[in-house]
């Protein structure tokens, strides 16, 4: 979709399933599942929804779990990859050794796996060869010192090579990345989560990561029990989903499993989302 001077390309790398009660936190199963059904294990199926941004420059916000997750991880996540990032990117006229810019919401691994693939040696290197990657310095600090409420979020083998590499330009707060596109800072779900907006020709749209994963998550208490920081995610949200209906942002939902971007819209006190691109 254009966007101003920005073209914003929702992507996909495939599916995985998530325990429907840690994605919902305190909400109660009768209600999250009338929104996300449950499969036999309690999980609901969830998107990774990379957008591809062309502006002054190409740039990718997250890539998805990627391709060298083990078996038994792909199990238990329940990992789809019938549809990946390679195929979507193609679909929308790039190849990865295009992409200029690689922009990280955070470094958990169904964001960041994506960022590195195995070569035919068995090493891990730089999914985006000729790509600068930018992280968040306290982000990074985090993932690189989990601790046992983290430590299942993080695999190394996603982000530690492109530090070997020395692709990475840390980022240290809301920073502008590139014309039309900055960074905002959400904490919550991780300390240094961040949202990204895109704006271009008096329109703004949002990128909004794990502060609203998906359509279901769009009232302010269902927060995920994922969260590190959930009084955070909760005060943000307050605020933030005020702003995206009042002055009508377009939200990528990066795990929604079917709506890749829409318009929160209330109608006499309840939110819905009214969407812009499906699949
Ligand atoms: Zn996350």
């Amino acid at each position: 979709m254009t966007f101003g001077d920005l073209e914003l390309t929702p992507l996909l790398d495939g599916y995985l399933r998530l325990d429907g009660g840690a994605m919902f936190g305190v909400v109660p199963k009768p209600l999250w599942e009338k929104r996300a059904p449950a499969d036999e294990r309690n999980r609901i199926l969830l998107g990774m929804r990379p957008v591809l941004v062309r502006g002054e420059r190409l740039l990718i916000i997250d890539a998805g779990a990627g391709d060298a997750m083990d078996a038994k991880n792909a199990a238990i996540y329940a990992l789809d990859r019938t549809e990946t990032l390679d195929v979507t990117l193609a679909r929308a006229g790039v190849s990865a050794d295009a992409i200029e810019i690689v922009l990280a919401s955070h470094l958990h691994f169904d964001h960041a796996g994506g960022f590195t693939s195995r070569q035919a040696d068995g090493m891990m290197r730089p999914r985006f060869v000729n790509a600068r990657y930018r992280v968040n310095e306290g982000e990074w600090h985090d993932a690189t010192h989990p601790h046992e409420r983290n430590r299942a979020s993080y695999m190394p083998h996603n982000f530690l090579p492109l530090h070997d590499a020395g692709v990475i330009d840390f980022t240290r707060g809301d920073e502008t990345i590139m014309p039309g596109v900055r960074v905002r800072r959400t904490g919550g779900h991780t300390r240094f989560h961040q949202i990204v907006y895109l704006e271009s020709g008096g329109h703004t749209a949002v990128f909004a990561a794990d502060l609203m994963p998906t359509t279901a998550h769009i009232d302010e208490p269902w927060i995920m029990g994922y969260d590190l920081y959930p009084m955070e995610t909760l005060a943000f949200k307050r605020h933030f989903v005020r702003e995206a209906i009042e002055r009508e942002y377009l939200i990528f939902f990066e795990h929604d499993p079917k709506i890749a971007a829409g318009y929160i819209r209330e109608t006499n006190g309840k939110k819905h989302v009214e969407a812009v691109e499906e699949k």
